[in-house]
């Protein structure tokens, strides 16, 4: 890889948490940049992408990626019994995995660094 950059740290990885890495460490000030072998973050994406409010909140996640939202579940065991579970608050959010990975890989360039594809 040729970028004419010299970058203090490189991550290798740019899932969750290689890209919230690059987040913490360009915040700390130093120019970042993350590897990624996949050529892109589009579809399809092996996750479910389910999270709880205390990551929406942590992360604070813009509403535009969630894609749903959960207060009951149905449960059923390889005998084929099913638990049903229901709160009155939302208790999960379904995430669109491939805006998440983009934000998260966005919120890393603070210094000029960036995340570098098929890599
Ligand atoms: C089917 C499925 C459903 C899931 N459902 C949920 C869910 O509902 N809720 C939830 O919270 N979690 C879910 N998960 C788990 C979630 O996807 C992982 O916890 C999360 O992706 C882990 O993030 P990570 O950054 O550690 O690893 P990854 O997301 O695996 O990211 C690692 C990145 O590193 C890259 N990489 C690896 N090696 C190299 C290399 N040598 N050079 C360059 N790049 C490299 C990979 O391409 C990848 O993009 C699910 C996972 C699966 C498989």
């Amino acid at each position: 890889m040729t970028t004419g950059k010299i970058f203090d740290v490189i991550v290798v990885g740019g899932g969750p948490v290689g890209s919230r890495i690059a987040y913490r460490v360009a915040r700390a000030g130093y120019n970042i940049g993350v590897l990624e072998q996949k050529k892109s973050y589009k579809n399809p994406v092996c996750c479910t992408a389910l999270v709880s409010q205390e990551c929406v909140t942590h992360f604070e996640l813009p509403r535009e990626m969630i894609s749903n939202s959960f207060s009951s579940a149905r449960i059923f065991s390889p005998h084929g019994r099913e638990i049903r579970i229901r709160r009155n608050s939302i208790q999960a959010f379904a995430l669109q995995r491939p805006a998440f990975d983009y934000e998260l890989a966005g919120r890393g360039d603070e210094r000029g660094g960036g995340i570098f594809f098929g890599i």
